[in-house]
C-alpha cells in the first residue's frame, strides 16, 4: 500500500462485524482462564496482553500503523517524544558507553543527553551535522553504541545528511537512530537512506491537533545485532531479568530491539501512552498525508513572502533555494520539508516583541507542528534568562522568531504577518 492508504487503513483490518475505528481498550488488565495461560505470556512463549504497562491492544494497532508508514518491522508507543528518545538510546547504551549525536537536535533531547543521561554514566560526543568526514570519524570511540540525529532539526531547521551518517555508523558497527518528527514519513522515510531506528514525538504533526502528548519508536529490522555480538550484550546474551531470554535469538533481527525495549524498559520505567491518547493519535494519522502536504505548501508561500519583506533580516527554511539545507532537502524530501520557519525581524529583540503583539491569526504558543499557526520568540520566552551575547552564541539570536505554519488559508496567515510587520 502507498503511504496515503496506510495513513487510513494501516495497522488494523477489522474482521466481519467489528468496529471500523480501532477500539479503545481502556483497561489496565486482561483476564485468563488458567495461570498456565498467563505464565506463557510472562515467559514470552505466547503473545498476548496481561497488563497495559507492558502492552495494550489499542496502542499496538497504532504502533503497527506507524511501523508500516516508516517501512519498519516493529514499533512501540511511548508517553512522550522524550521517552522515545530516551528509550531508543538506553535500549543500546548504559553506564560506560558512548553515543555520537548531531549537535543540531531538539533542545529537550540535548538536555536529556547532555545532562540527565550523562549523570547515568553515558558519554556523548556532539558533532556539527555539516562537519567534515574526518571530524565525524574522530567522534567515534571503542565504546560507541549508536549515532543519533534529526532529519530536520527543531528549531535550527538544519537538514541531516542521513546517508552519510548511516554509513559512518555502520562502518563502526553501530546503528543510526533518527528523530523523524519534523519530516514525518510522508516527506522522508529514513530507513530508505540507511537509518536503523526511527523515533517520533507524535505530539507534533502525527497527532497534529494539539490534543495529546506521545512518542513512538520504530525498528527497521535491518541492523544485524548478532554480527556485533560483543557491542550489544543486552540483545545478544541472556536477559537474567527475563528468564534468560536472548532477544536477538528469540525474536530475530526484526523483533529483538522493540521486544527488549518493551519487556525490559517499559516494564521497569513505565512510560506508556494512554490508550485514549493512542486513539486520538490514530485520528491524527488518518489525515497526516493531507495535512503535511498543506503545511508544506503554506510554509513555502510564507517563507517566500518573508524572504522578500523589507523588515525581515533573514529567513531559514529548507524549502528556499537560498537555504543552506536546500540541496540536502531536495535529496531527502523532494515533496516538501516541514511547516516550521525561523526568521529574524530587523531591529532585534524590541522589533520582534512589537511584531508579535500585533499578530491575530498566529497564536503565541510553546509548540510547533500542528494545525494551528503558532509563533514563539525564544529570546522572550524559552531562552529568556540569556543575554543577547549568550543567545547569539547558542544560535538563537535575540531577533529569532520561530513560526509554525498551520493549515489555515495561507492568505490569512500572510495578511496577518504583513500587518504585524507594517506595525513595527
Ligand atoms: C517536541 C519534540 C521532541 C520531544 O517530544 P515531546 O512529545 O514533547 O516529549 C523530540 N524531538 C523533536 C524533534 C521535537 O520537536
Amino acid at each position: 500500500m502507498k503511504k496515503e492508504t496506510i495513513c487510513i487503513q494501516g495497522g488494523y483490518t477489522p474482521k466481519n462485524g467489528e468496529s471500523r475505528m480501532i477500539p479503545i481498550i481502556q483497561s489496565t488488565t486482561f483476564k485468563y482462564d488458567t495461570s498456565e495461560d498467563m505464565g506463557k505470556l510472562f515467559d514470552l512463549e505466547a503473545s498476548g496482553y496481561f497488563y497495559t504497562r507492558l502492552q495494550n491492544p489499542t496502542n499496538d494497532l497504532v504502533a503497527a500503523k506507524i511501523a508500516e508508514l516508516e517501512g519498519g518491522t516493529a514499533a512501540m508507543l511511548t508517553s512522550s517524544g522524550q521517552a522515545a528518545s530516551f528509550f531508543s538510546v538506553f535500549n543500546l547504551a548504559g553506564a560506560g558507553d558512548h553515543v555520537v549525536a548531531s549537535s543540531s537536535i531538539y533542545g529537550g533531547t540535548f538536555n536529556l543527553f547532555n545532562v540527565t543521561m550523562r549523570r547515568m554514566g553515558i558519554e556523548f560526543t556532539f558533532v556539527d551535522p555539516n562537519c567534515s568526514d574526518e571530524e565525524l570519524e574522530a567522534a567515534f570511540q571503542e565504546n560507541t553504541k549508536c549515532v543519533f540525529g534529526e532529519t530536520i532539526a527543531n528549531p535550527a531547521l538544519v537538514v541531516l545528511d542521513i546517508e552519510r551518517f548511516a554509513n559512518a555508523a555502520h562502518a563502526h558497527g553501530v546503528p543510526l537512530i533518527i528523530d523523524n518528527t519534523f519530516a514525518t514519513p510522508i516527506n522522508c522515510r529514513p530507513f530508505e537512506w540507511g537509518a536503523d531506528i526511527v523515533i517520533h514525538s507524535t505530539t507534533k504533526y502525527m497527532d497534529g491537533h494539539d490534543a495529546s502528548v506521545g512518542g513512538c519508536i520504530v525498528d527497521s529490522g535491518k541492523f544485524d545485532w548478532m554480527a556485533h555480538k560483543d557491542k550489544f550484550p543486552g540483545l545478544t546474551t541472556p536477559d537474567e531479568s527475563y528468564h534468560g531470554i536472548t532477544y536477538a535469538e528469540k525474536f530475530g533481527q526484526g523483533g529483538a530491539y522493540i521486544t527488549k525495549a518493551t519487556a525490559q524498559l517499559m516494564r521497569d520505567l513505565g512510560s506508556i501512552q494512554a490508550p485514549m491518547n493512542a486513539y486520538l493519535l490514530n485520528l491524527g494519522l488518518e489525515s497526516l498525508h493531507v495535512r503535511v502536504q498543506r503545511h508544506c505548501e503554506n510554509a513555502q508561500k510564507v517563507a517566500e513572502f518573508l524572504s522578500q519583506h523589507e523588515k525581515v533580516a533573514w529567513v531559514t527554511y529548507p524549502g528556499l533555494p537560498s537555504d543552506k539545507g536546500y540541496a540536502l532537502a531536495q535529496k531527502y524530501m523532494p515533496d516538501g520539508t516541514c511547516g516550521v520557519i525561523s526568521f529574524g525581524v530587523k531591529g532585534g529583540r524590541a522589533a520582534a516583541e512589537s511584531f508579535m503583539k500585533e499578530l491575530k491569526v498566529a497564536i503565541i504558543a510553546t509548540h510547533v507542528a500542528d494545525a494551528h499557526t503558532c509563533i514563539l520568540h525564544p529570546a522572550n520566552s524559552t531562552h529568556r534568562q540569556l543575554t543577547d551575547e549568550e543567545l547569539i552564541a547558542c544560535g538563537v539570536g535575540p531577533d529569532l522568531v520561530r513560526l509554525s505554519v498551520g493549515i489555515e488559508n495561507v492568505d490569512d496567515i500572510i495578511d496577518d504577518l504583513a500587518q504585524a510587520l507594517d506595525a513595527i
